[in-house]
């Protein structure tokens, strides 16, 4: 998802420093016209003032309304009504990228800037997390989970050289297949065919409840990306989920590699020695087995397990429930 947002709106604070005993124009036709400062509410007098927003000032008065202390600058910020100083302004209201923790700002021609090329602040944010980040870490290699999608955070390092730098915390874990997943999705992560077998049987009682049970034996194996994949390319009338496949029902005769034992977490938050086996399927029903691909969160196993569940059912029903295999298509 991304925003555009309008960079702090500039205004200027015009004839600057106006000085009263320079200037004739307040007397009119004879009559001390009086100035109001509309800071203070009292008479601007003799000396410097500044007028602006409609009004006139003393130069203490014009404040920020983020800090308190004059604006002595040139240029300033509004909003509803305040000014601000510029910079006060940018701290406030544009946005810091939960990733890098910088101000967002977009890649141009090498550099990095604060706004697109329209001049509009540029950020991306994503629609449950709510974390905002500078679209380049995008394609900068940035980790994302693969389960709920949260950026890996930079931390910023300070050494004792008074060299400051940020580096990555590796927090999130490297699967083999190459996704990552955060540390608070790995904690619930299903890693293996045992994990996931209690999980099975819950969803089974589900359907059993919906009169929807699955009576014959189908294998539910967890298996990596790979894996995944190439079982599904082994399929005749394959039913995939697009963008990202997480689950498959099978119905043909295959051998797919599964999860016989979970990987441990090694060096440098990777997953290894994880323990696969070869498995045969063999046809005795529609439905030869159901894939899961392994390292998702238990909500998430579940929902996709659901989802398979169901194909499987429909599969199975298909002659007794003429729209059941045309059903499945739509999902
Ligand atoms: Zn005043
Ligand atoms: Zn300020
Ligand atoms: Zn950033
Ligand atoms: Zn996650
Ligand atoms: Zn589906």
């Amino acid at each position: 998802m991304s925003y555009d947002l309008d960079p702090s709106p500039c205004h200027r604070t015009s004839a600057l420093w106006w000085d009263i005993s320079s200037c004739r124009d307040l007397i009119v036709s004879g009559v001390w016209v009086k100035l109001v400062c509309a800071g203070c509410n009292s008479e601007i007098g003799h000396g410097r003032f500044l007028s602006c927003m409609g009004s006139v000032w003393h130069p203490e008065c014009f404040q920020c309304h983020a800090c308190n202390l004059p604006i002595a600058d040139y240029e300033f910020s509004m909003s509803g009504n305040y000014p601000y100083h510029k910079a006060c302004y940018k701290e406030l209201y544009h946005p810091k990228c939960d990733v890098c923790k910088q101000f967002v700002s977009v890649i141009l021609t090498d550099s990095l800037i604060p706004t697109n090329m329209s001049g509009l602040i540029e950020y991306r944010a994503h629609p449950f997390w709510l974390q905002k980040y500078c679209p380049s870490h995008e394609h900068d290699g940035t980790p994302r989970c693969c389960s709920c999608e949260r950026m890996e955070l930079l931390v910023l390092l300070v050494f004792l050289t008074m060299f400051t730098f940020q580096s990555r915390e590796t927090t999130y874990v490297s699967l083999d297949d190459g996704r990552k997943l955060c540390l608070e999705c790995l904690d619930s992560a299903i890693m293996d065919n045992s994990e996931c077998q209690p999980l099975f049987l819950d969803i089974q009682e589900f359907y059993e409840g919906l009169n929807m049970k699955v009576t014959q034996q189908i294998p539910l194996l967890l298996v990596e990306r790979q894996a995944l994949n190439e079982a599904m390319e082994g399929e005749k009338n394959g039913h995939h989920h697009l963008p990202e496949t997480r689950g498959l029902c099978l119905s043909e005769e295959q051998t797919v590699s599964t999860i016989l034992r979970r990987p441990r977490i090694g060096a440098g938050n990777r997953a290894t020695d994880m323990v696969l086996e070869p498995y045969r399927l063999t046809r005795v029903c529609e439905v030869t087995a159901i894939l899961i691909l392994y390292g998702l969160p238990r909500l998430l196993t579940g929902s996709i397990l659901a989802h398979e569940m169901m194909h499987a059912w429909l599969r199975l029903n298909g002659d007794c429930w003429p729209f059941a295999y045309q059903l499945q298509l739509f999902c």
